[in-house]
C-alpha cells in the first residue's frame, strides 16, 4: 500500500508508488508539456498537420510525385515519403534557426502582445465610432443580418490585407526595417515554422498593423450597428480560418499549391509566396499581400509565377553566411543599425532595391 495516496498518480491504477524526485520530474515534464502545447503554432497541432499531410499526399498523386521543391529550391520528383519530409529541407540549418527564434519570439511574446492588443484595437475603434458620429450623427442602428455580417467580414479581410500590404511593402523599401525583416528572408528552406521566422522586434510590428486594421473597420460597424457585432465578429473569425487557414500554411511549405492563373490574379496562392523568398533579382519585392492579390496588382507588385519556376530561397549567396546561425538573425539588425548610424552603408543583402 502507498504511504502517501495523495503522490499517487491518478494514472496508475496499478498502485505504484512514487518518490518526491519522480514526482518532481513528472511535475516539471507535465508542465514542459502543457507550455509546448499551449504555444504550439496552428499549423503544428496534429489534425491540421494530418490534413496539410492528406492535401499534400493528394497533389503528389495528382502530380505523379512531382511538385515539391528541394532545399535548393528547384522541383523535383521524390517518393511520398521525401515529398512529405524531405531531409534536405528538414536537417538545414535554417530550419532548426526557425526553430529557435520562434522559442524567443514566444519567451518575449508576453512583453508586448496584451499591452499592445488591449490599447490599439480598441483606441483605433473608439476614435473611428467618434469620428463618424461627428460626421454623420447618430448611428443609424442597422440590423444585423447575414448579408452585412458578409460584408463586415469582406471588408475586415481587404483592410487586413491592405495594411498587411503596406506594412510589408515598407519593410521591404525602408534600410532600417528591412534590417529586421531580413530575418524572414534569411530563411534558406521553407518549413511550418518560417511563417513565425521574424525577428523579435518585428512582432510588434506586425500585431500593431493588424489590430490598426480591425479596429478601423470594427470601428465603422460598431457605429452601423449602434454597437454590438459581437455575433458578426464570431462569423467572422470562422469564416476566416475556414477560408484562409490553409493558404496561410501552404506559404511556407515545399510543396507547391497553385491556384488557376486567373484566380491567382486575384487570391494570393501559397506558392506566389515562394517567389517572395526567392533571391532572384526578377523576385525582388513582389507578392507582398497576404491573402488577395488585389493590392499587389494595384500597385505593380504581382508575380504569377510558370509552373514549378526555380525559386532559390534565402537572401542570396554574397551576403548568405551572415545571416546563418540563431545568433546571426537576433544580433543582425543591431548590427546593420549600427553600420548606417556610422554612415558606413545601408544594409544590403537584397536591400539595394530599385
Ligand atoms: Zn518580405
Ligand atoms: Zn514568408
Amino acid at each position: 500500500m502507498p504511504s502517501d495516496a495523495a503522490r499517487l498518480d491518478p494514472g496508475q491504477a496499478n498502485g505504484e508508488i512514487t518518490g518526491p524526485f519522480t514526482d518532481m520530474v513528472q511535475q516539471a515534464g507535465t508542465l514542459a508539456w502543457e507550455t509546448v502545447a499551449a504555444n504550439t503554432p496552428r499549423d503544428l497541432q496534429w489534425p491540421v498537420l494530418l490534413l496539410t499531410a492528406c492535401i499534400a499526399t493528394l497533389f503528389w498523386i495528382r502530380r505523379r510525385g512531382h511538385g515539391a521543391k528541394g532545399a535548393d529550391g528547384r522541383e523535383r520528383k521524390s517518393s511520398l515519403f521525401r515529398y512529405l519530409l524531405p531531409p534536405d529541407i528538414y536537417t538545414h540549418v535554417s530550419a532548426r534557426v526557425d526553430v529557435w527564434l520562434w522559442v524567443l519570439e514566444r519567451i518575449l511574446h508576453p512583453l508586448w502582445a496584451v499591452a499592445l492588443l488591449a490599447t490599439v484595437a480598441p483606441v483605433t475603434e473608439q476614435a473611428m465610432i467618434e469620428c463618424l458620429q461627428w460626421v454623420f450623427g447618430q448611428s443609424p442602428a442597422l440590423n444585423i443580418n447575414y448579408a452585412w455580417m458578409l460584408l463586415y467580414s469582406l471588408l475586415t479581410l481587404l483592410c487586413y490585407d491592405f495594411v498587411f500590404f503596406l506594412t510589408h511593402y515598407t519593410m521591404h523599401k525602408v534600410p532600417a526595417l528591412w534590417a529586421i525583416h531580413k530575418v524572414h528572408h534569411s530563411a534558406e528552406v521553407l518549413t511550418p515554422l518560417t511563417r513565425y521566422r521574424e525577428h523579435f522586434v518585428a512582432g510588434p510590428i506586425w500585431a500593431t498593423g493588424g489590430a490598426l486594421s480591425y479596429g478601423f473597420v470594427g470601428g465603422i460597424f460598431a457605429y452601423l450597428f449602434n454597437g454590438g457585432i459581437t455575433a458578426a465578429t464570431l462569423f467572422n473569425i470562422g469564416f476566416f480560418s475556414l477560408l484562409f487557414g490553409f493558404n496561410g500554411s501552404f506559404r511556407h511549405y515545399h510543396v507547391q499549391f497553385r491556384y488557376p492563373r486567373w484566380l491567382e490574379k486575384w487570391l494570393q496562392s501559397p506558392t506566389q509566396h515562394h517567389i517572395h523568398h526567392s533571391y532572384l533579382r526578377q523576385h525582388w519585392d513582389k507578392n507582398f499581400a497576404a491573402v488577395t492579390s488585389i493590392w499587389d496588382r494595384l500597385f505593380g507588385t504581382l508575380y504569377i509565377p510558370e509552373k514549378d519556376e526555380y525559386t532559390p530561397w534565402g537572401i542570396g549567396p554574397e551576403t548568405q553566411a551572415e545571416y546563418r546561425s540563431f545568433w546571426q538573425n537576433t544580433s543582425g539588425p543591431f548590427r546593420d543599425w549600427y553600420h548606417m548610424l556610422r554612415g558606413a552603408g545601408l544594409p544590403q543583402a537584397g536591400a539595394e532595391h530599385d
